[in-house]
């Protein structure tokens, strides 16, 4: 019997798996079309940092959005928790940004200002006396840091699982597949095409993160995503476990329930190579030795490799394909993916189902790059 589906998500990320979870809210049953398993490239293998004060385009055009994302995060986990069994382990997180060069210092206090009066976090500066209190292990050659409270983290293999679960148990359909073309007529796609079978569909969201350029020749549509290939080394705890959360001179330190500090992350353009690099992962280590000279001899427990889906201007793509009445894309959130999730999902269910939305995404429309390709 033929596949149909009101709705066919391509793409089994925080953001398919997001939007998928919103429309079952909203009543509307959907098909997550995923190659590689449900999380199992970028959002499966991200820090999980739920960070909205801070990052590209933060204070700017994308601070209001990843401010109202981030509520919806802190909404949102009791529920999903509950409703599936999934504890993705969502935390405030502490955090130290230690200046190891004089230069450091100055940007680091002018930041203790961005997260005074935001409700639920705090930060001041630190000198290296305090520091050696907080943490004796950080290295003794600290000129200061920034500590900040009112971050959040969580697992995000296990959040994006968690959407994807109750979003079927609401109705919709996880189905492994690797969608190979869209086919329809008169600005309407109405087939999904499978290597293995196609679906009728009544309305398509592209969530392919980094590979959504793919879909520029299906679609005739300028879809500027490109992948920026990130590494994280998850080193072996063998003291006590580290209270705060640990970056300086290009090093991530982020203690993890799972006991192992996951150390990171890098930023490299090498399209779409996902092989970790023994070479990055000396790098990470050298850099986090400088903050936490102890960590020298810690062993490799796993090493990971995936690539971010990142647009010229940093900001997410969300919203109605040009030229397609029922094709919407929900792509492109960069470096703030997993923080980013709830706000997709909510926005794109928002734009299919009432065709407007409460949430700050003006600026995050396809149009703004044009454009059809000829
Ligand atoms: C090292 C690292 C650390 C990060 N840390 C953070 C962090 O702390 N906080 C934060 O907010 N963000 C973080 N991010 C960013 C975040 O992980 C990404 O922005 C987010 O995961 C992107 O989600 P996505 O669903 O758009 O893409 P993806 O997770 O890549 O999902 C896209 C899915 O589409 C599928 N797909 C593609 N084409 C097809 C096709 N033709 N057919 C079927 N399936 C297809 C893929 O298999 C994939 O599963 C980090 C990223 C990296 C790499």
């Amino acid at each position: 019997m033929a596949e149909t589906t009101d709705v066919a998500i391509i793409g089994g990320g925080a953001a398919g798996c997001a939007v998928a979870y919103y429309l079952a809210q909203s009543g509307v049953k959907s098909t997550i079309i995923e190659r590689e398993g449900i999380g199992n490239q970028a959002s499966g293998y991200s820090a999980g940092g739920l960070n909205p004060l801070t990052g590209i385009g933060i204070p700017g055009p994308l601070g209001a959005f990843g401010w109202e994302c981030f509520q919806l995060h802190m909404d949102l986990y009791g529920s999903l928790k509950d409703q599936t069994g999934i504890d993705y382990q969502q935390r405030t997180v502490a955090k130290i940004d230690l200046a190891l060069e004089e230069s450091d210092v100055p940007d680091l206090q002018a930041m203790v200002e961005l997260f005074q009066g935001v409700d639920g976090f705090n930060a001041r500066w630190l000198g290296p006396e305090e520091i050696a209190k907080l943490e004796p292990r950080i290295t003794p050659n600290v000129l200061g840091g920034l500590y900040d409270y009112g971050n959040n983290a969580v697992d995000s293999h296990m959040l994006t699982q968690a959407f994807a679960s109750a979003a079927e148990k609401m109705g919709a359909t996880v189905r492994a597949g690797n969608v190979q073309n869209l086919e329809g007529s008169g600005g309407k796609i109405d087939r999904v095409i499978l290597s293995d079978g196609e679906i009728s569909c009544g309305q398509v969201v592209m969530a392919m993160g980094p590979w959504s350029r793919r879909a520029e020749s299906w679609l005739g549509v300028y879809i500027p995503v490109d992948p920026l290939k990130g590494e994280i080394i998850r080193l072996e705890n063998n003291s006590e476990p580290f209270k705060h959360d640990l970056a300086g001179g290009g090093g991530t330190i982020y203690p993890k329930l799972d006991g192992l500090n996951w150390c990171g992350t890098t930023e490299d353009w090498k399209g779409f190579d996902r092989e970790p690099s023994p070479q990055v992962a000396h790098e990470i280590r050298e850099r986090v030795v400088r903050l936490v000279p102890d960590l020298a001899n810690a062993k490799i427990v796993k090493h990971t490799a995936c690539l971010r889906p990142v647009t010229p201007d940093w900001l997410p793509v969300l919203g109605r394909a040009p030229g397609w009445e029922n094709v919407y894309l929900a792509t492109g959130a960069g470096k703030k993916g997993i923080l980013l999730a709830t706000g997709i999902g909510r926005s794109i269910a928002d734009l299919m189902t009432t065709g407007e939305t409460t949430l700050s995404i003006q600026g995050y429309s396809p149009d703004r790059f044009a454009t059809q390709l000829d």
